[in-house]
């Protein structure tokens, strides 16, 4: 099993490593806004969606209403053109109208600092309510795991697991919990950029020697290659 000592020093060389690229979106709107309600909505958004299109279109929708009492008043079809095109714009029209609709209704129109509430939102899951808890609120105590922060800990031989609710559970077991808030801004930058789903950049990366799947199956297709 992995040692801790060794997890951290990684989180700090993958964490100087991501300095030259941009923070993902989500993270970015958290730090500039402050508003649990705009990380929410631009976290729906961001869903199969890659990070400059939800960019544009939460700068969009956040120019026609950025709280829950305004954008209530638009269409369905308003906030479906503000958004376009994000990936499912139509269903996440509707996700967003119905979320307002709730939080002015049953949380006095604010977003429920609250995990167990979130997840009670129609189109909220594990990924977004930890988001909105890490990033919306700044709270300590929650490890986002989407599809980088799932991938990565998995090539590292960190954990062995299929599901990222199950990864979730083991990082929380791994790692001390003073890395958990900013776990997922520093490994979905590093996902993005250098330990790319397909086609990682393991030959530019800076913890490829502490790496399962740099040893066992980059460097073994590097040999095959060469024969
Ligand atoms: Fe990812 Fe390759 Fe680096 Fe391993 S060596 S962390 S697979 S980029």
């Amino acid at each position: 099993m992995v040692k801790e000592a060794e997890i951290i020093d990684i989180i700090k060389k993958v964490k100087k490593e991501v300095q030259k690229y941009e923070n993902p979106i989500v993270t970015e709107i958290g730090e500039v806004t402050r508003n649990p309600f705009q990380v929410l909505v631009s976290c729906i958004l961001s869903l199969r969606t890659r990070d400059e299109t939800t960019a544009k279109a939460s700068s969009r929708l956040f120019a026609l209403a950025s709280k829950p009492e305004t954008m209530i008043r638009l269409s369905t079809k308003q906030i479906e053109k503000a958004i376009y095109p994000v990936g499912f714009y139509k269903t996440k029209a509707r996700r967003i109208k119905g979320i307002c609709k709730v939080l002015l209704e049953k949380y006095n129109g604010k977003v429920p600092d609250n995990f167990d509430e979130l997840m009670k939102l129609k189109g909220v899951g594990r990924k977004t309510a930890n988001i909105v808890m890490c990033y919306g609120f700044h709270k300590k105590g929650y490890i986002a795991v989407d599809t980088h922060v799932h991938r990565i800990p998995n090539r590292l031989g960190w954990v062995k697991t299929k599901k990222p609710e199950q990864t979730e559970e083991a990082l929380k077991e791994l790692l001390p919990r003073k890395y958990w808030k900013d776990f997922n801004d520093i490994f979905v930058t590093f996902g993005q950029n250098v330990c790319k789903p397909v086609g990682p950049k393991c030959n530019s990366c800076p913890v490829s020697k502490n790496c399962e799947y740099y040893r066992k199956v980059y460097l073994k297709k590097m040999r095959k290659k060469v024969k």
